[in-house]
């Protein structure tokens, strides 16, 4: 399917800080990097021109252990960018702190469902010419001070312009910002433009200003004020040098203390989305002299789906890997095949899990799935906040067991904290419910969890989850989501169709704490239980409606047409709609 014709030679570069693309390629640490990936991947299926530009992150993000209390110890995880990726002959200087950087690159190609290639560029330091503190600016993922984080963002942004210039010969590039990190590739722009204008670099104009911005597309995940990128101006000075700083501070997108990097995105862009219909709202409240529109995220929606549900998909809905919005015919499955890939996804599931702890679940218990980063607004531990009600539930209405999985960042003591509380509340429900985390919540773990239990449950403080992607992976797989409304599922969500609510969007959020809390007990024993253990069929009726209605459209093959026609080739020449805002 090739969904538009380009006349000239136009390429879409997309910059992210983290990129899942492989199992065995450990550069990503969560949502972020999965959606990279996944936008990659449907790029590729779409016969897009387009590459990928990231960082290398030799030493991996991090081995999550766990010991018996639920304590997190972090260890490197040890990967052979050899291996897996392709050396180039290419290399690229580039000035930190007055040093010249020589940065090496590493290409993976990523091959779409006909063949069409999508090269994803890894930048890398290591090179033994670099002084001693340079070597190691590619190694961490989201690790080091805040110098080292400006340093990579630097050598993204700015280093990846001068990789993207060494390797493709492209008139027309379109640069997409996934999230702040790579803002400075904005300057780098600006950079090239004044020097073919033959001005210098600190008098940019409004026109050179303009130029960039024909060029620049950005995407905000970040819901509050709080988690966006910031740098004080004199750290920014010393990585950078003085003329690049004044002209940053020239064209006004940044104060005179500080430079935040979403600032700076968005000062220069021409096309800017949050990642969902809801993000968008909140976005442009944050932003409010931006225009913000919004492209719903997805998943990629082969990589996502169990093997059994591939074989049912091909069966029964020919044409869903071209073209996924066939999963809407998913309706015609009968509802005897659907229960048994899903026991299949599940039997397969438990299989990891008895490999993996050694511990053995059982089959025929309605099992919830809660993975994600341990943070605090995330609130893995929202089922247990009224433990005896949740015992009576187990004990009154019918069996529960739990799979819990997710890492907290090393610095992140209350996301460590909040792991060993579920430990702690885990014991104390253990009579009557079974409870099992585990460790290092990963890719490969991720693909069989998502499928594998029976109702995923999401729980985070709203507006706090900007789209959220896993209760996607859930629903192509046929399992509901039961979660707050926020992110993804304020569109999703058609009550006791696809899955349930818990709370109330109507309630302020700040006020709906015992309101979810009540919500979810609630659910959980006059409704899910009751499905769930009682006839043959009424829960695979939702199963099934969550493959057709959500599969079919939470998926990359969808938000990348739509960053086709809205952002990257915009066929209403770029004006700017506010995007419906949805009612629940
Ligand atoms: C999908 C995925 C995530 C992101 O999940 P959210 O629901 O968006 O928080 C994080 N980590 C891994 C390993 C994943 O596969």
């Amino acid at each position: 399917m090739r969904i538009l014709h380009l006349e000239d030679d136009s390429l879409v570069a997309y910059f992210s800080m983290e990129v899942g693309i492989d199992p065995s390629i450990p550069t990503y640490s969560g949502g972020l990097g999965i959606l990279a990936g996944d936008t990659l991947r449907s790029g590729a299926d779409l016969r897009v021109p387009m590459v990928g530009v990231t960082l290398l992150h030799r030493k991996g993000y991090f081995k999550q252990r766990l010991d018996a209390d639920g304590v997190q110890t972090e260890e490197p995880v040890i990967w052979h960018p050899e291996e897996h990726l392709e050396p180039l002959d290419v290399t690229v200087t580039l000035q930190i702190e007055g040093r010249d950087v020589l940065i090496k690159v590493w290409k993976y190609d990523i091959r779409g469902v006909s063949g069409h290639i999508v090269p994803l560029y890894f930048l890398d330091t290591s090179s033994e010419e670099n002084a001693e503190q340079d070597r190691g600016l590619t190694d961490h993922l989201y690790g080091g001070d805040d110098r080292y984080r400006l340093c990579q963002e630097v050598l993204l942004g700015m280093g990846g312009v001068a990789v993207l210039r060494a390797i493709v010969d492209s008139s027309e590039v379109h640069c997409h910002m996934n999230e702040g990190h790579s803002a400075l590739l904005t300057l780098a722009l600006l950079e090239e433009h004044t020097k073919r204008r033959a001005h210098k670099l600190t008098q940019a104009t409004p026109v050179d200003i303009e130029a960039v911005r024909k060029r620049c597309i950005f995407t905000t995940h970040t819901p509050v004020p709080a988690g966006h990128d910031k740098f004080p101006m004199g750290m920014v000075r010393s990585i950078l040098g003085d003329e690049r700083t004044d002209a940053l501070q020239n064209v006004a997108c940044c104060g005179s203390d500080e430079l935040n990097m979403t600032y700076l995105g968005l000062f220069f862009s021409r096309y800017i989305n949050g990642v969902a219909m809801r993000h968008g709202e909140v976005s442009r409240g944050m932003f409010p002299s931006y225009p913000i529109n919004a492209i719903t995220n997805g998943v990629h929606a082969v990589m996502w789906t169990a093997e059994p549900f591939k074989k049912l998909f091909d069966k029964h809905v020919k044409g869903w890997r071209h073209d996924n919005f066939y999963l809407r015919y998913a309706m015609d499955i009968p509802l005897a095949d659907i229960k048994k890939a899903h026991a299949e996804a599940k039997a397969d599931l438990f299989k990891e899990i008895k490999e993996r702890t050694g511990h053995k679940l059982n089959e025929s218990v309605l099992t919830l799935g809660i993975a994600r980063r341990s943070t605090p607004y995330k609130r893995l531990d929202l089922i247990f906040s009224d433990i005896e009600r949740l015992r009576s539930i187990a004990r009154d209405i019918g069996p529960i067991q739990i799979i819990y999985s997710g890492k907290a960042h090393p610095k992140d003591w209350p996301g460590k904290d909040i792991i060993k509380s579920i430990y702690q509340s885990s014991a104390a429900v253990d009579d009557l419910i079974d409870v099992v985390y585990v460790e290092n919540y990963e890719m490969a773990f991720a693909k069989k969890l998502c499928a594998g239990v029976d109702l995923w449950i999401n729980t985070p403080m709203r507006p706090r989850e900007a789209s959220g992607t896993s209760g996607m992976k859930a629903a192509l797989n046929g399992v509901p989501s039961f979660s707050v409304l926020d992110g993804w599922w304020v569109e999703g969500h058609v009550e006791g169709v696809t899955g349930w609510s818990i709370g109330d969007a109507a309630v302020p959020p700040e006020e709906d704490f015992s309101n979810e809390v009540d919500s979810l007990y609630e659910k959980l024993e006059k409704l899910i239980l009751p499905l769930y253990y009682g006839g043959p069929y009424g829960y695979g009726k939702v199963m099934r409606s969550s493959i057709a209605f959500n599969g079919s459209f939470f998926n990359t093959q969808r938000m990348m047409s739509q960053y086709l026609c809205n952002a990257y080739f915009p066929l209403n020449n770029g004006e700017h709609h506010e995007t419906l805002e949805i009612e629940e």
